[in-house]
């Protein structure tokens, strides 16, 4: 139904290397994009700045172009739109869309001790406080009883209550870096994103996404979230967990292990071939539907 043409992106957030469950996503992102004639941006997610790590970004690049996974356009850096972030929040004050938070992590999480099984949900208790705010704040978005609902290409229908299951959620923290539910939101909509493909960590953020969206007026991107690449224990692979970074050296190798987890059953006889033919057989044939409803993969070592 959607006639614009494709845009996709790939976002990866400078903490690291890229390792094996990252380049699964990146490319998965890649195939989706180019196997519909579309564009794939790459935006580097850089406003944690505590977590950005030097020369991961110099890194990142690298490894892309060894795997022969040309983005399109120039590389859109989160840090260089600040500005904007901040205009939007202030169009979001002046709606009284927004609030001052002064909570601690301390005080939330007392008040959730009676319901501490739930998964916490902030209990909107700075709700009625307003601007201006001498004292350190968080800024949250007030939500209310609607339903959020969409349907993933790969997971199927997701239907999350806002008030409940999301309740008033943060878009500036109190450090001062704009949260990620909000960052990538204006970023996708200012990059003309309308398809997003991810991993499944993220599932369940999208609701929170969509809600800004419908706030802001802007289009709901099309969704579709991959399976994440667990170690041998059930662990997302991370760098936290170990997670090696690729062998840059054997770039036809390791797109071949990726199109093997991604179900795509690359032929043998591209093993050894240029890593852009095995890049090409893998947009004639991208078949996501192969990875339906599945949430998970374990990496065999
Ligand atoms: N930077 C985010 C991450 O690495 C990805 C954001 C997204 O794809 O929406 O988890
Ligand atoms: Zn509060």
């Amino acid at each position: 139904s959607d006639k614009r043409p494709y845009i996709g992106r790939f976002a990866p957030s400078p903490t690291g290397s890229l390792h094996l469950g990252s380049l699964y996503t990146a490319l998965a992102s890649f195939l989706d994009a180019k196997a519909q004639q579309g564009l794939w941006l790459l935006r580097i997610d850089d406003l944690d700045t505590p977590r950005n790590a030097a020369g991961s970004v110099d890194s990142i690049l690298k490894t892309l172009d060894a795997l022969a996974l040309q983005w399109d356009s120039s590389v859109y850096f989160q840090s260089d739109n600040l500005d904007v972030y901040h205009d939007v929040l202030a169009i979001l004050q002046r709606d009284k869309r927004i609030y001052p938070c002064t909570c601690s992590r301390k005080t939330i999480a007392a008040n959730l001790t009676e319901n501490a099984s739930i998964d916490v949900v902030y209990p909107n208790t700075c709700r009625n406080n307003r601007f201006p705010c001498s004292a350190p704040h968080a800024l949250r978005i007030k939500t209310d009883g609607r339903v959020i609902s969409f349907d993933d290409r790969l997971q199927g229908v997701v239907s999350h209550h806002l008030a409940t299951q999301h309740g008033d959620f943060i878009l500036k923290r109190k450090d001062h870096i704009i949260a990620y539910q909000f960052a990538v939101v204006i970023d996708d909509d200012r990059q003309g994103v309308n398809h997003v493909v991810r991993g499944m960590d993220l599932l369940d953020s999208t609701p929170k996404q969509i809600y800004v969206q419908q706030v802001l007026g802007l289009n709901t991107p099309n969704y579709l979230h991959v399976p994440i690449i667990t170690d041998d224990k059930g662990f997302k692979l991370s760098k936290q967990t170990g997670a090696q970074s690729v062998e840059l050296k054997t770039p036809t190798q390791v797109i071949f292990k990726l199109l093997d987890l991604l179900k795509q059953h690359p032929p043998a006889e591209l093993y050894n071939a240029p890593t852009t033919e095995l890049i090409n057989w893998a947009i004639a044939h991208w078949d996501p539907s192969v990875l339906k409803n599945s949430r998970a993969i374990a990496l065999k070592i």
